[in-house]
């Protein structure tokens, strides 16, 4: 028999949910043990500064990014370790090193594991996602030395803003014909790529990487378009698949995402799932699965709590944001560009509201350079449509800009 390791609470994944979860446990129970099943060595950590204020904040130096789980909590993290199965019935968790971890309550906080294109296995190739990512990315940047970004998502703008404020030489490889042309409408996206441009980014639009591999010296990339593009590396900011495996092996139901209740609780009584994985009722958007940090933190808060009994209803719309080049954005509901947009902007559009609209309700709203104005923005989705573009301007204060 291996040896066994009980707690109260088990954690699987050693991400930002597994830190807010720990710190929810804890407004309720100050004594339960609390156990960390972490495949990754390093502890939980701010994700969100990975991609900007290490990179563009000198105020922000490393030792901000760790979230101090442990010392604040109390938990126990096994990091290492890859949680392979639950056994629903003996109320275990095995790992791939064939340790066993007893539960009361489990937590399952897997997150995503990033794409991954036709590249070498090699150093010099960063799907990022980590502060290992971010620690190797650095060591590859600066000097002058040229990275290929891949992707023009959040993650991809955002790193390839990070890189060329750092003495790097970029080239953008993105499938849109204008830089966030998916999510914004037409004007944004063009001022939005002007960003890039002037900031002396090589843009590659309409394009994709097909394959790549390593030189004598340099990466050597394939492009869609015909071209050849040689390296220093690479990263790439391609989307995730969230880790569901081990949910799905448990029999627990599983779509999209771990599809959970209003409670964060899965179709097991015993266990809960969170963060990017779940897929959960939100009391405006309907269900849905979210890959962002506000989600990561509130429902994590939420869900610790319900694991220590408080049954309480997870009730906040989390909203999404992004900052490039100075500028922050943030965003509540569905960003994308073919629907129906209706835009208020100040006069030298450094600031604007974006509706995003269906069948005449709104279902996304962009907040650019406006802060303060999220509850804003969930009561214009909650409140029942249909709106005119009349009826929306003025809804949402859009700050003045300077002359
Ligand atoms: C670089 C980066 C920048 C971001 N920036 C923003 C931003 O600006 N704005 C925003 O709104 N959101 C942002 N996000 C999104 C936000 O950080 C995530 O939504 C959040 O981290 C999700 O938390 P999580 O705990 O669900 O997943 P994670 O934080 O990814 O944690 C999951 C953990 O589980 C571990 N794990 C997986 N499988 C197993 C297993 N079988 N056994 C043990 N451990 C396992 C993983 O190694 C990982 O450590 C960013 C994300 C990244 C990666």
């Amino acid at each position: 028999m291996p040896d066994r390791t009980d707690y109260d609470y088990l954690i699987v994944g050693g991400g930002m949910v597994a830190d807010s979860a720990a710190r929810g446990i804890r407004e309720r129970d100050a004594d339960g043990s609390i156990g960390i099943i972490a495949l990754e060595e390093d502890p939980p950590a701010t994700r969100p500064a990975l991609t900007k204020k290490l990179w563009t904040d000198p105020e922000f130096t490393f030792d901000k990014v760790w979230l101090n789980t442990e010392a604040d909590t109390g938990a126990v993290r096994h990091a290492g370790l890859r949680a392979s199965r639950i056994d629903t019935t003996a109320q275990t968790v095995g790992t791939d090193s064939g340790d066993v971890f007893g539960y009361g309550t489990l937590l399952i906080a897997t997150g995503g594991t990033p794409h991954t294109l036709e590249l070498p296995h090699d150093e010099r190739v960063v799907y990022f996602r980590s502060v290992e990512d971010y620690r190797r990315l650095r060591g590859l940047a600066g000097e002058g030395r040229e990275v290929a970004v891949i992707g023009g998502s959040f993650i991809g703008t955002e790193l390839a803003a990070a890189l060329v404020q750092n003495n790097t030489a970029v080239t953008l490889v993105f499938p849109e014909d204008v830089l966030g042309g998916a999510v914004f409408p037409a004007e944004l996206a063009a001022r939005f790529q002007k960003l890039y441009e002037n900031a002396g980014v090589a843009l590659v639009p309409g394009t994709t990487l097909e394959r790549g591999s390593a030189g004598p010296v340099r990466l050597e990339l394939e492009l869609s378009n015909g071209d050849r593009l040689e390296t220093d590396a690479v990263v790439t900011g391609l989307g995730i698949e969230p880790n569901v495996g081990i949910a799905r092996d448990a029999h627990l139901e599983v779509d999209d995402g771990v599809i959970v209740d209003d409670r964060l609780c899965t179709s097991d009584p015993h266990i809960f799932a969170a963060g990017d994985i779940a897929s959960y009722p939100d009391v405006i958007l309907g269900r849905r699965r979210i890959e962002h940090v506000d989600n990561a933190t509130s429902m994590g808060t939420c869900v610790g709590r319900n694991m220590a009994g408080a049954d309480e209803p997870y009730d906040h719309t989390p909203y999404f944001y992004s900052a490039v080049f100075g500028n922050r954005y943030e965003a509540v509901g569905t960003l994308d560009s073919s629907l129906t947009t209706v835009e208020e902007w100040n006069e030298p559009q450094t600031s604007g509201v974006v509706y995003y609209l269906n069948d005449g309700n709104v279902v996304g709203v962009l907040l650019w350079n406006v802060p303060e104005q999220r509850d804003a923005a969930r009561a214009v989705i909650d409140a029942d449509g249909p709106w005119t573009p009349e009826k929306l301007r003025g809804r949402i204060p859009v700050p003045a800009g300077d002359r």
